[in-house]
């Protein structure tokens, strides 16, 4: 049995790896933690995440939250997520860590922490993403730089940070395949006179709006013809149950980082 600690369990994602985590016969939910202003504080996690009471209260005290479970699941802000993964290393405590939005700086953090602890850490946790980026990888050695790459994304109005983890992520894999640094071939948003589109580009348009759970699209666009390749998430327990799949994966792992593509094996 894994004991997991659900770090930001009162948000959108953290109700939802609440309810996963119930949903596995090898898990247990060991502790929740949210902000110290959260109102949710002493509301029971089971009860938050609309199911049966779990006797798990909602605390803001994070070393004990981290102390109280085998492996952290973190879908926050990247502020909380470098003060948990400080504290799991402390605690020499694995971490699976969700949050996008991360800077670089915050990055290798992540990486150093992985030294010590084992951490999975993805921008998305859905299978079909997690195959999706196989594919984009594929379609970019083969078309190469006669196709022009454009990658759209849309996700509800709540969303904080833009372009989607996600799409950065495919970013990385179409550069990495086509041979490119993302830093300097990227294209955030285009407005005014820009100019003709320069090939070795690659674009990232956003989109916002109403409940979309998360929509990525990688367009390939050459003379003649165009390539689309779409993942859809329609809810949002397609990535808590990777995510808990990993916790239960990661939990007697040595340290390292890994990601989605470690915990499917592919
Ligand atoms: P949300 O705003 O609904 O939830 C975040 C929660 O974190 C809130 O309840 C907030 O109170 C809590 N929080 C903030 N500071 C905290 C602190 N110091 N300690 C404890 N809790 C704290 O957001 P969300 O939609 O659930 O998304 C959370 C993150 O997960 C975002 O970065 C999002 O992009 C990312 N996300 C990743 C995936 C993936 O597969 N990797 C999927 C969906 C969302």
């Amino acid at each position: 049995m894994v004991s997991v600690s659900i770090i930001g369990a009162a948000g959108r994602m953290g109700r939802s790896l609440i309810q996963a985590a119930v949903d596995r016969d090898d898990m247990h939910v060991a502790a929740a933690l949210e902000h110290d202003q959260s109102p949710f504080l002493g509301t029971d996690a089971g009860l938050l995440a609309g199911g049966q009471p779990l006797n798990v209260p909602i605390a803001s005290d994070l070393a004990g939250v981290i102390a109280a479970a085998d492996v952290a699941i973190d879908f926050t802000r990247p502020e909380p997520t470098m003060a948990m993964l400080d504290e799991a290393v402390k605690q020499g405590k694995a971490a699976v860590i969700g949050t996008t939005g991360l800077s670089d700086e915050q990055k290798a953090r992540i990486t150093d922490a992985a030294r010590s602890v084992p951490v999975v850490f993805a921008a998305n946790f859905s299978v079909g993403v997690t195959v999706s980026l196989r594919l984009l990888e594929m379609a970019a050695k083969t078309l190469g730089d006669a196709y022009d790459v454009e990658v759209i994304e849309a996700h509800h109005r709540h969303k904080v940070d833009a372009p989607s983890g996600t799409a950065l992520k495919m970013g990385e894999v179409l550069a990495d395949a086509l041979g490119r640094d993302l830093k300097s071939c990227a294209v955030y948003g285009r407005e005014g006179h820009t100019g003709e589109r320069d090939a070795k580009t690659i674009g990232f348009e956003t989109i916002r709006g109403g409940d979309i759970v998360g929509d990525h699209t990688v367009l390939f666009a050459g003379i003649g013809e165009r390539i689309e390749i779409t993942h859809k998430a329609s809810s949002r327990m397609t990535f808590a149950s990777g995510a808990v799949r990993a916790a239960a994966w990661v939990a007697d792992k040595p340290a390292g980082l890994y990601d989605m593509t470690d915990v499917l094996g592919l």
